[in-house]
């Protein structure tokens, strides 16, 4: 039986998406996890320069093989302990799920001397997962008092996944309830805090999460093709 491989990004995909993206001011995030650095190099040389991985490991073996003007998000569940390993070039951390996090990703940006660009992650789907706040934890932590010393972060906004399903008006539901609490936080005007970035939408979801008021997307499947 004949294997079929294919290695190549779907530059058609890639095309399109960019064009409606770019219209609606909306940054797409190349989501390049289990991908090979070639395939990066291939979006790279279209222009493309956000891509997202989701482990520390992956990320640290990827990240010196290519050009450094890539920004590099961080888009999955980080260790405390493995702060350390992308500090030094992160762009921006996605997903922190926990204000332990926060502070270590603090701790780890003045040592750096520099300032680490965060999203919070909000639990949105109704599927159990450890990880992402709720709503009650994020006005715990979106208080002055906290956010006023973490001043190697910058938390820029939220970010959320919806629930895996064919019910497009729970998913909508899902992204409607984020485009609130992001409305209601970017009100408050904290230190450190400079609300601007809404992240929901995947390849499967991302027409639902735009007119909900989403201004980034991770993508992934959609322009490397699906993962093993
Ligand atoms: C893998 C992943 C994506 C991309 O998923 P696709 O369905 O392949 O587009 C987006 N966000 C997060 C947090 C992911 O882990």
């Amino acid at each position: 039986m004949q294997q079929v491989t294919n290695m190549a990004i779907n530059t058609v995909a890639f095309q399109a998406l960019t064009q409606q993206l770019q219209g609606c001011n909306i940054t797409l995030v190349a989501v390049s996890k289990t991908k090979p650095v070639s395939d990066i190099r291939e979006l790279y040389a279209l222009g493309h320069r956000d891509f997202g991985e989701n482990y520390v490991q992956e990320l640290v073996e990827k990240q010196p093989q290519l050009p450094a003007d890539i920004r590099w998000h961080f888009i999955g569940h980080l260790q405390t302990n493995k702060v350390k390993y992308i500090a030094p070039f992160v762009h921006l951390v996605q997903g922190v799920d926990s204000e332990k996090l926060l502070r270590e990703i603090n701790k780890q940006g003045a040592k750096q001397n520099r300032i680490i660009n965060v999203l919070l992650q909000v639990h949105i789907a109704t599927e159990e997962t450890k990880f992402g706040f709720n709503a009650e934890e994020l006005e715990d932590l979106l208080q002055i008092e906290t956010t006023a010393a973490l001043a190697n972060v910058n938390i820029q906004g939220l970010m959320g996944m919806a629930s895996f399903t064919d019910n497009v008006a729970q998913v909508r539901t899902e992204f409607q309830s984020l485009k609130a609490l992001f409305d209601k936080h970017a009100e408050k005007q904290l230190p450190n805090c400079d609300f601007k970035i809404l992240s929901m939408g995947m390849s499967g979801d991302y027409e639902i999460a735009i007119p909900c008021g989403s201004n980034m997307v991770r993508i992934g499947s959609l322009l490397f093709g699906s993962r093993n």
